[in-house]
């Protein structure tokens, strides 16, 4: 899979991409991650990207036209299967949207910044809108690293135990259970009984018992997903 990313400021994206999993995907041809930098695509001599709203208001507006020529520039090159726009209007993204991103070819993420961007693009440009959350962030920058790294992890062969993105939280609508690991017993403090009895189908039926109870309590409303597609 490949990921271009288009930033005012690709320095912050860089390093949240280049650890751990994400890391070890990249390394290993799993995921190709190229981070652009809008100001290479505008042809003012002061590199600028911005402009004042012609609303008036405060704060400046990303510029239609650099975007332009860097996601044409990209669409020269392959054909694309999403052109996303990091938005706090955008859809939720949830484990369900990751499984679907994870499954693509060519996917470009724009970062916003400023006020936003020319209303244009999303109009005529982009495909796909992400929120990562009902909060303001100063860019998309680490929007996409969070869209990214929920993406890579998923292609198979990026997590080391093939099997263990299956049981995480969200996978099947349920919260992950607890998890312990030794000492078995420290300062008073005991990992419950089961887990040490060598019994592979009663630990399995512990494990699911601890997720339903869990999601009950914490998360109630993703039981209502269960059934759905
Ligand atoms: N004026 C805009 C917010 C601009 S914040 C509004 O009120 O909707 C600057 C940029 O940060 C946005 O263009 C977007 O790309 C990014 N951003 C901010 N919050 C985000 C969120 N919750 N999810 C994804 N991207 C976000």
């Amino acid at each position: 899979m490949r990921i271009d990313i288009i930033t005012v400021l690709p320095e912050l994206i860089e390093s949240p991409l280049n650890h751990s999993i994400v890391k070890r995907a990249r390394d290993k041809n799993l995921a190709e991650i190229v981070v652009h930098n809008l100001r290479d695509y505008s042809f003012d001599k002061h590199k600028r990207v911005d402009d004042y709203a012609f609303s008036g208001d405060a704060g400046m507006v990303m510029m239609v036209e650099p975007i332009f020529r860097a996601i044409s520039a990209l669409k020269l090159q392959r054909s694309y299967d999403e052109v996303i726009y990091t938005s706090p209007d955008g859809k939720m993204l949830n484990q369900q949207r990751s499984n679907y991103l994870s499954t693509l070819i060519n996917i470009i993420i724009l970062c916003g910044h400023y006020k936003g961007i020319d209303q244009r693009v999303r109009d005529h440009l982009i495909t796909l809108e992400i929120s990562i959350g009902d909060y303001v962030l100063s860019g998309g920058e680490l929007a996409a690293a969070v869209i990214t790294d929920s993406i890579v992890r998923l292609i198979p062969g990026a997590l080391g135990d093939e099997t263990s993105a299956l049981t995480d939280s969200f996978q099947d609508s349920l919260l992950a259970p607890p998890v312990y690991t030794r000492p078995a017993e420290f300062n008073g403090w005991k990992v419950p009984d089961i887990l040490l009895s060598g019994n592979d189908a009663l630990i399995e039926k512990w494990k699911f018992e601890q997720s339903m109870e869990r999601t009950k309590r914490l998360r109630p409303e993703l039981l209502d997903e269960w059934g759905e597609d």
